[in-house]
């Protein structure tokens, strides 16, 4: 008989974005005619930009002819796609990497999920809360995150982030074996300064933890000293894997393609003391376990790096912060407290009055026809907030924030 992994059952049954569309469609059916605006989902809604186009037609081009056909690829990523990295995303920060250090992925969902495989089952997790639900989940699966007592999993130590503490989540009073940060934050759009970063850095070397920072949505920030890179910081080469992703930067939701690095100075001990890298750990694990991101994807990847594929990539992101900044602009003047969308594509909302996430997901579904995700779902201290995108429209985005000026007049 074969023994299911019972840890999968003690997940939620319910994934935030099934519960949201059951009730949007349960509204859409009990009001047929209403049109409802979604800024509720993470998705892009902005075309490919020409020069990623044009790299993939010719890539599947090459691919048509005997010379040009690519069968599997390096697990790893071709080395044109490393190299661009290295030269456009590090070296202009001050940063050497070696090529050895990149591992292009099929994008960051993936590897954010799958890097907990290089430790013990048995070590101590800690997550900033709110977080993107992957890194929580994937602890679930194998047993590391213990058991659910309300809300939260006895074997996660939760660092709040809220506007009482200006989101600047507290360094942990005991120790934590691993952690995971992400900035710009999904979901509340918030940035982390140099000086914030180092002191999680300097914790993480003095405290023998390691981190895993996720930077899929770097490419949003606009003020000039926030940290694009964890290596940014001293000393971080030492104590951090980090995750890049090519969804929200160049809208590859459906391309995918991202990559992480692992620098070869980054070790983790043995139960006798004996460090071990997690390079290669990771290399062997990718070899086992993945085989490859397409050709096409990573050509396109590549495009992005070009002159040409810079600007165009920019523009979109323009595109998607001048969303954010009506967005902002309006709530706030509407009397709502809001947070982030000045670095990062996600505005983070107190409900008004105590109303809980998901009483104010319901009231401007019905009240405005507009679909927001309820801050709870992305963990405890989300409760009383709401996340709204801005990858939507702009025609979209000023409909729904005129009929939510409609609503609250
Ligand atoms: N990390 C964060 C914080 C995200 O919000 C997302 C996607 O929404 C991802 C990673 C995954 O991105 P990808 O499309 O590269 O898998």
């Amino acid at each position: 008989m074969a023994l299911v992994n019972e840890h999968f059952l003690k997940l939620p049954n319910n994934y935030l974005f099934a519960d949201i569309a059951k009730k949007v469609n349960a509204f859409r059916v009990t009001h047929p005619k209403a049109e409802v605006i979604s800024l509720g989902i993470g998705d892009v809604t902005q075309p490919l930009c020409p020069a990623v186009v044009e790299a993939m037609h010719r890539a599947a081009d090459e691919m048509g002819t005997l010379e040009g056909f690519h069968g599997y690829g390096p697990e790893q990523g071709y080395d044109f796609l490393r190299e661009a990295i290295l030269k456009n995303d590090f070296l202009p920060r001050g940063i050497h990497l070696d090529i050895d250090e990149i591992f292009v992925n099929d994008g960051a969902k993936s590897d954010t999920g799958n890097i907990q495989e290089l430790i013990r089952w048995d070590n101590s997790i800690g997550v900033t809360d709110p977080i993107y639900p992957v890194y929580i989940d994937s602890n679930v699966m194998i047993g590391r995150a213990g058991v659910v007592e309300n809300g939260r999993w006895s074997n996660v130590i939760y660092m709040p982030c809220n506007a009482e503490n200006g989101f600047v989540p507290q360094l942990p009073e005991h120790r934590v074996d691993v952690i995971y940060l992400c900035y710009p934050n999904n979901p509340t759009g918030m940035v982390i300064t140099k000086d914030e970063l180092r002191k999680w850095v300097n914790y993480a070397l003095k405290n023998d933890t390691l981190i895993f920072y996720d930077a899929a949505y770097q490419a949003y920030i606009q003020d000039d000293d926030i940290p694009h890179s964890i290596y940014e910081i001293r000393g971080a080469r030492k104590c951090a894997i980090e995750f890049h992703s090519y969804s929200k930067t160049a809208g590859f939701t459906g391309i995918r393609c991202g990559y992480t690095v692992v620098p070869k100075d980054l070790t983790a001990a043995t139960l006798t003391g004996e460090r071990i890298p997690l390079n290669p750990l990771w290399y062997r694990r990718q070899c086992t376990k993945f085989n490859g991101t397409s050709y096409i994807s990573q050509r396109a990847a590549e495009a992005i790096y070009t002159p040409e594929g810079k600007m165009q990539i920019q523009t979109t992101i323009g595109y998607y912060m001048e969303n954010a900044r009506t967005m902002l602009e309006t709530l706030r003047r509407l009397g709502f407290q809001c947070y982030g969308g000045e670095n990062a594509p996600y505005i983070w909302m107190k409900t008004p009055h105590g109303t809980s996430s998901w009483q104010f997901f319901e009231s401007l579904l019905y009240g405005a026809n507009v679909v927001c995700t309820p801050g709870v779902g992305f963990g405890p201290s989300g409760e009383g907030y709401v996340r709204f995108t801005a990858f939507g429209s702009h025609e979209q985005t000023e409909e729904a924030l005129s009929r939510m000026k409609k609503w609250i007049s």
